[in-house]
């Protein structure tokens, strides 16, 4: 009796772990693009999203800002693009991308903010991904809030708060409120480069609606509106595909 069931047992303990490999291989990697203009929102719904559904947050502009914070021969390469609100060269960032998404973390899937940015890079993702289609998140956002929004963006280099002279200014004036620090304004957030941002965005990376629109794998969403509520809305998107 007692061989018997330490057999069944075994039996049990063997089938669950064979069926947990398999739903495990059964699983598709979830691979999420967020599109949109700069200052649209996607760095505070990427951090969200990911966190969620426990994939990583890939951001081309954090990966190159990295880079150019270290020094290295691809920050060095990037610079000016950077700072005059141009796009990296297509050959650059493919390069940065791949190495990103061949991570062991990336294996369960991944999630894109700020890349792709040109038809090229959409093609270049496309063909690593193969069979698996990704979903496409697109946040509306108009040019004159773009502007206000970055243009408008002040932090304070001691304790790293933001503020916005236009949306959310600081008491002090140009002084943090909690730690008297001088708020000082991003370089590529200048006026001059947000208007060379937005129009990279248009030419380069706007037609990218249209290519995944033919796919039926985009989805528009307003973003202009409170971050939680289209927080859930994406994730509803997400859930119901
Ligand atoms: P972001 O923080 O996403 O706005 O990116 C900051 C800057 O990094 C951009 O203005 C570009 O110069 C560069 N960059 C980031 N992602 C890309 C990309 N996918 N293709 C080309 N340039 C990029």
């Amino acid at each position: 009796m007692h061989l018997l069931l330490s057999g069944l047992t075994l039996a049990f303990v063997f089938c669950s772990a064979f069926l947990l490999a398999v739903d495990e291989e059964a699983e598709e990697p979830q691979v999420i693009i967020l599109l949109g203009p700069p200052g649209s929102g996607k760095g505070t719904q990427a951090k969200r999203i990911a966190e969620s559904l426990k994939i990583p947050h890939i951001s081309t502009g954090d990966l190159f800002r990295e880079n150019l914070k270290a020094g290295t021969p691809l920050g060095v390469k990037a610079k000016g693009y950077m700072e005059s609100g141009k796009l990296v060269p297509d050959e650059l960032v493919l390069d940065m991308l791949m190495d990103r998404v061949h991570k062991p973390d990336a294996k369960r899937g991944f999630l894109l903010d700020g890349f792709p940015r040109s038809i090229p890079q959409a093609e270049a993702l496309k063909k690593h991904l193969g069979r698996l289609t990704p979903i496409v998140i697109n946040l509306e956002v108009s040019d004159e809030t773009v502007i206000k929004r970055i243009e408008g963006r002040l932090s304070c280099p001691n304790c790293g708060a933001i503020y916005n002279k236009y949306f959310s200014p600081s008491k002090s004036g140009k002084l943090c409120e909690s730690c008297q620090g001088e708020l000082n304004q991003r370089s590529d957030d200048r006026y001059e480069v947000v208007v060379e941002r937005l129009k990279q965005y248009h030419n380069q990376t706007e037609p990218l609606i249209d290519f995944y629109s033919k796919d039926k794998i985009l989805f528009s969403i307003p973003g202009e509106r409170d971050p939680e509520v289209i927080y859930k809305e994406i994730m509803n998107k997400i859930r119901n595909r």
